[in-house]
């Protein structure tokens, strides 16, 4: 299968280890980078792991990723807000080193804002109503984040919704990510292959799933998941197979979990028979019987 990702773009990003990345985008990382000055948006915080991937969408209709920026570069009306990249259907900005806390996830010193890489996603009306340009943009931004996960060891896509949890006027965010039909599947699968791709080419074993990683959506038979904030880790109870959907007659995914071995999970859901299984932050599903 031909890549999804063009390429082209090398950039060397600020705050990355390993040297310049390829994308398939033009990423300007100084035009609007917040001076280290401005410690209201940028309190120069070292960001701390696990480090987590928060994509989040401006909720704008009217901008693209260069206004968008402009206005966080200046001064953001007031608000203490901050994120480390604004992203359109055809470029990119940083405005904060991806070693640094930025302020996005309303969770306050949560995991989302002192762990997470955070990418703004263009929600311009003009753009996600052009098929074309929409798939773009959300290329741009799943190959963005998930080669920076492959640098910084980060296990799954998480939403800005993931982390204020805690809030009761909880973000919907990404808002159009989340409610464009077959957008967030569409997000994760090229997550999950650009984070292969950048782990191919730093010569390390590649992390790819069988299938996507659901989301707190229905599936096809109506099956709800619900995603964890970060991954668990929890100890087999007896020894249990990993199987590649929620059933006990899928197929097995690799060798069985002894007893008392640890094993980590992002994902719930339930099987036809409404038993209820894990989902491990590598695809495999296990029951949760096993675990409890
Ligand atoms: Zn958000």
């Amino acid at each position: 299968m031909a890549s999804p990702f063009p390429g082209g773009h090398t950039v060397t990003i600020p705050g990355l280890d390993g040297g310049p990345v390829e994308l398939s985008f033009p990423l300007d990382t100084t035009t609007y980078m917040i001076p280290a000055s401005n410690t209201y948006q940028r309190p120069g915080y070292a960001l701390t792991a696990p480090f987590r991937a928060v994509q989040h969408g401006t909720g704008n209709p009217n901008s693209l990723a260069a206004g968008d920026a402009a206005w966080v570069h200046g001064g953001a009306d007031g608000i203490q807000e901050s994120m480390h990249f604004e992203v359109d259907d055809t470029e990119g900005f940083q405005l904060i080193p991806v070693n640094e806390v930025s302020w996005q996830a309303a969770d306050g010193a949560g995991p989302g804002n002192m762990s997470g890489v955070s990418c703004e996603m263009s929600e311009n009306a003009d753009l996600w109503a052009d098929e074309t340009r929409r798939g773009n943009l959300i290329r741009n931004c799943a190959e963005l984040l998930g080669r920076i996960a492959a640098r910084k060891n980060i296990a799954i896509p998480q939403q800005h919704y993931d982390f204020n949890y805690n809030d009761p006027n909880r973000h919907d965010c990404p808002y159009q990510l989340r409610h464009v039909a077959g957008a967030w599947d569409q997000y994760v699968t090229l997550w999950q292959a650009a984070k292969a791709d950048e782990l191919a080419r730093m010569g390390k074993p590649v992390w790819a799933p069988k299938h996507p990683l659901p989301r707190k959506t229905l599936t096809s038979n109506g099956t709800a998941y619900f995603c964890f904030p970060s991954p668990v880790t929890l100890k087999a109870t007896s020894t249990v197979t990993p199987r590649e959907w929620a059933g006990a007659d899928a197929a097995a995914t690799g060798p069985d979990i002894a007893a008392g071995t640890n094993a980590s999970f992002s994902h719930i859901t339930a099987d036809s028979s409404g038993a209820l299984w894990l989902i491990g932050t590598g695809g495999s599903r296990c029951p949760l019987a096993a675990f409890i």
